[in-house]
């Protein structure tokens, strides 16, 4: 037997209910159980998302072949139970035709109000209600709606005819219109959309429901409505659903209106009915902004009853959904209609609220309140965000050009080219937006006083896209029309040019860049975030740590609920500073093995010093040093003039400094001499970094502070490797302990950052302490994909309407089909070869949710990330020890995160 598609309900009974999402989309599930649970809710049906599906893979005859039989059914049982007749030239049933899909994609997909309407039935409609007032402006929108929707005429033409009406007639508000003058725009309408189609207005009224039926249906497919569900990451769904309901109207006078509302403050989650009411109006109206609507608590002294019955269905809302709702409602002639439920999107700083003041009421458990809140709500708790304030259309006027958000929120500040010039910025206390083709490790300390980073190469983890995120600066990568010139000191971008010192705002979350200043706002941490976190981390296993690299940011990492150091990358350490960048400089330069010792000796001091800062900001917990990563010509200036001022202050001729960085030239510089392997080579450097971390610790160890050190080797592919390096590394470190006298425990243990060393996971688990996988590199190196110059062509793997390979970019959110993969092999391997091997991650997945989730689930001790992004994790650990111990949140279906994309995840993941 074929599907059924279409669901009725009306009376008092439905035949789908409030779990039907995925058939009924969310606003259908909601109408059924609405009626189910006895709301006053007017009779309607529910056509599918696979009747969506089929007229989206099929067309319009084959929707028309498998559903025609099922909707003309479905229609004469909805005229029985209004009592009238759809096309009917003396008392006509009028329908809405409206658009949900099971995920809420506000304002992106199509609705049609008043159908059923035509010559014939609008006058009927007139009669009928003795107010032809009434029946010609129900027909003048629904002339408008059908026109723009079905047929795709541009929306300003059509709404200027009632603009000219008002005109004419001397009236402000479109209520103060009369009949005739409201018959005369339909009828101008008319004409204007016969002359733009080529044909009159479809009379017949099973052509109008059919036209808005399928109109409705293509928006899924529309431009703004594919690319909200890119943006909200929205995959899966075969299509929306459309709902044909009765119309009731809320134009029939001034004891009508039409109200959209929440059952919670939306914006503070204060437990108060919170929204917007038009009297005398239909629901597009107070969306549209046509008139200035009434508080919803005004609604009180005009429909006193209406307003107490909108009470009573809110509590009942709450308690049957058991969260917080968007409502929309009509009032006709005083009488509540119920016209949608869904759950209500809400603020960050709401979803807190709400979610504690929930499991504080009892409605929900203490899980079930840490899987209402998102790691979005987190991001956007801690970043200063444009003022909601500024208007879309200023916005919109001053947009430049858009690229990757890859570190959220807002900056504003003058455009700068250098990193120099960021300094002198901040210096002066003006705040920069730096703005350069790609940042390296030179400009750290620039984008450390920038403001906002932009860059017009690179991905979510380029450079520019880590340092940034560790220092929660808003950052916007990969931006294609932005040139960069600085021999001219100017950009170029969204065809302006721009010099130094103009100004510009960066939005980090949208990735947008914006001509000139705006005012930004940097939000409270509510009372609630603090309380749901303790619950989170009163339940997660997963311990969490953070990638810091100065006292400063260890600090901040521990009020942000950092349990250790995952990863201190030392090599950010030696760009601090003109002396730091000097000594690392003169140590490369070094022609044999005693001038680098004497160079090396110069920078033990300033390291040693680092270290002594960051265990004493961890206080006792553990901190993963990394030693020196990068190819070392990265740490040399590139420039003539900057070689020759390098040459002049280290006293060298400028031929040994050019010729050092020629030599040191690679064409795969990420493959090539970099990692383990410079250690490997200068041996000296790993004993200098080894004393470095042994001598601070053994200091602090003195003072009373409790220390944990764990040396950790980038890059190793080969226990032999390891082997050697691990060797050298305790002999050092042992070497140091005895001088001093000291007994203090510490770890040595290796990335897994190469696929071969996830392969031999087991020979380099015998001889580590503990593992942590470098996984920006182990994607890097498993996807052949390189991590600062994919972004030119990632976007389209991703993009669902172009290629659509990856479900997301692999720099962002592990992949666990491929990637994730090897590290659960290597996890098993090393394990096998050192039972209880401890085993964390530090790549940039260590602070995404989704990948963390992953990671508890794959059996790791703890995740690292930067500091910004700790809440993130400690709420994704908690979240996925709940979908493992399988309570109340999963007993639902587990939390919005963990039922996105299950597809595309490991299975060990799909708990
Ligand atoms: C990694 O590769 O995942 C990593 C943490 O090291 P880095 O980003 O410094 O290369
Ligand atoms: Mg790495």
């Amino acid at each position: 037997m074929a599907r059924r598609m279409i669901y009725f309900f009306g009376g008092g009974r439905a035949e789908g209910h409030g779990a039907m999402k995925e058939i009924l989309g969310g606003k259908g599930a909601g109408l059924h159980e609405m009626t189910r649970i006895g709301l006053p809710v007017p009779a309607g049906f529910v056509i599918s998302t696979e009747a969506c599906a089929t007229f989206l893979a099929h067309g319009p005859e084959a929707l028309r072949r498998s559903m025609g039989a099922e909707l003309a059914k479905s229609l004469a049982r909805l005229e029985r139970a209004a009592g009238r007749r759809f096309g009917d030239a003396r008392d006509p049933l009028l329908v809405s035709v409206r658009s949900g899909a099971a995920r809420s994609m506000p304002g992106m997909l199509e609705t049609i109000l008043n159908l059923g309407l035509n010559e014939t039935t609008v006058v009927a409609l007139a009669k009928r209600t003795g107010n032809a007032r009434f029946a010609f402006d129900a027909y003048r929108r629904f002339l408008g709606a059908y026109g723009c929707v079905v047929f795709g005429l541009p929306r300003d033409p059509i709404d200027a005819f009632l603009t000219e009406a008002k005109t004419r007639e001397g009236v402000r508000q479109d209520t103060e219109l009369g009949a005739a003058a409201l018959e005369s725009v339909c009828r101008r309408i008319e004409s204007h959309i016969r002359e733009s189609i080529g044909r009159p207005f479809p009379q017949d009224v099973d052509e109008q429901l059919w036209g808005a039926i399928e109109a409705v249906f293509k928006s899924w497919m529309a431009e703004k409505a594919v690319t909200y569900r890119r943006v909200e990451r929205i995959t899966g769904l075969p299509g929306t659903a459309a709902s044909v309901v009765q119309m009731v109207f809320g134009n029939l006078g001034e004891t009508s209106g039409t109200g959209v509302c929440f059952t919670r403050d939306p914006n503070t989650g204060d437990r108060v009915l919170y929204g917007d009411v038009l009297m005398n109006a239909q629901g597009e109206d107070v969306v549209a902004g046509i008139r200035t609507p009434l508080s919803i608590q005004k609604m009180k002294r005009k429909v006193p009853r209406a307003f107490r019955e909108l009470e009573r269905v809110r509590s009942l809302l709450e308690r049957h959904f058991r969260d917080m709702q968007d409502l929309e409602f009509t009032v006709e002639e005083g009488r509540l209609y119920m016209l949608q439920c869904r759950t209500g999107k809400r603020s960050s700083q709401a979803a807190f609220r709400i979610a504690r003041d929930m499991a504080k009421e009892g409605l929900i458990g203490q899980q079930e309140a840490i899987g209402r809140v998102s790691s979005g709500d987190i991001e956007r708790l801690f970043y200063p965000v444009l003022d909601p304030q500024i208007k879309k259309r200023e916005l919109q006027a001053r947009l430049l050009a858009t690229g990757i958000g890859a570190v959220p929120g807002a900056a504003t500040g003058e455009l700068v080219l250098s990193a120099r010039a960021a300094e002198e910025s901040a210096r002066a206390g003006r705040g920069a937006i730096l703005v350069r083709r790609e940042t390296s490790p030179e400009d750290v300390a620039g984008m450390h006083a920038a403001r906002g980073i932009l860059t017009a190469t690179g991905g979510k983890t380029s450079h520019a896209a880590v340092v940034a995120r560790g220092w929660g600066k808003t950052c916007v990568v990969g931006c294609g029309a932005l040139s960069v010139d600085p021999e001219r000191q100017q950009v170029r971008i969204g065809g302006r040019v721009l010099k130094p010192g103009d100004p510009l705002t960066l939005d980090g979350t949208e990735g947008v860049v914006y001509d000139g200043t705006f005012p930004l706002v940097r939000p409270e941490l509510p009372e609630a975030y603090h309380e749901v976190m303790g619950w989170a981390d009163g339940l997660r296993r997963l311990g969490v740590r953070a990638n810091v690299d100065t006292p400063y940011d260890a600090r901040k990492a521990v009020e942000m609920g950092a349990e250790g150091i995952g990863l201190c990358r030392t090599e950010h350490m030696f760009f601090d500073s003109e002396e730091r960048r000097l000594a690392i400089r003169e140590m490369i330069l070094a022609q044999d093995t005693e001038a680098r010792e004497r160079a090396l000796a110069r920078l033990l001091p300033i390291q040693r010093q680092d270290f002594e800062g960051i265990f004493e900001a961890m206080d006792g917990r553990p901190v993963t040093i990394r030693l020196i990563d990068p190819p070392l010509h990265e740490f040399l200036p590139h420039g003539a003039e900057e070689q020759g001022a390098l040459a002049a202050r280290l006293q060298l001729p400028v031929e040994t400094v050019a010729r050092r960085v020629e030599q040191l030239r690679e064409s795969n510089p990420m493959l090539g001499h970099r990692g383990c392997r410079v250690g490997l080579i200068y041996p000296e450097i790993v004993d200098m970094q080894v004393r470095a971390i042994l001598e601070a610790a053994v200091a602090v160890h003195r003072r009373g502070v409790k220390v944990l050190p764990e040396i950790m080797h980038p890059l190793i592919m080969d226990p032999r490797e390891f082997d050697l390096l691990a060797r050298r590394t305790r002999q050092a470190a042992d070497r140091v302990l005895a001088e001093q006298g000291v007994s203090i425990p510490y770890l040595v243990g290796t990335m897994i950052e190469v696929p071969r060393a996830a392969l031999l996971a087991e020979p380099i688990g015998r001889l580590a302490d503990f593992f942590s996988f470098g996984t920006n590199d182990l994607t890097q190196m498993t996807m052949a994909l390189s991590r600062d110059d994919s972004g030119r062509f990632l976007p389209d793997y991703v993009d669902e309407k172009r290629l659509g390979i990856l479900a997301d970019d692999p720099f962002q959110t592990l992949d666990q089909e491929g990637v994730g993969q090897l590290v659960l092999l290597a996890i098993e391997r090393g394990r096998r070869g050192h039972p209880g091997l401890k085993i964390g991650i530090c790549g940039e997945h260590g602070g995404e949710a989704d990948s963390v989730r992953f990671c508890h689930h794959i059996g790791m001790d703890y995740v690292s990330c930067s500091p910004y992004r700790i809440p993130i994790a400690r709420l994704a650990a908690a979240q996925a020890a709940i979908e493992s111990r399988g309570p109340e949140a999963s007993a639902r279906g587990g939390t919005a995160a963990s039922r996105r994309q299950r597809g595309r995840r490991h299975p060990v993941a799909q708990a």
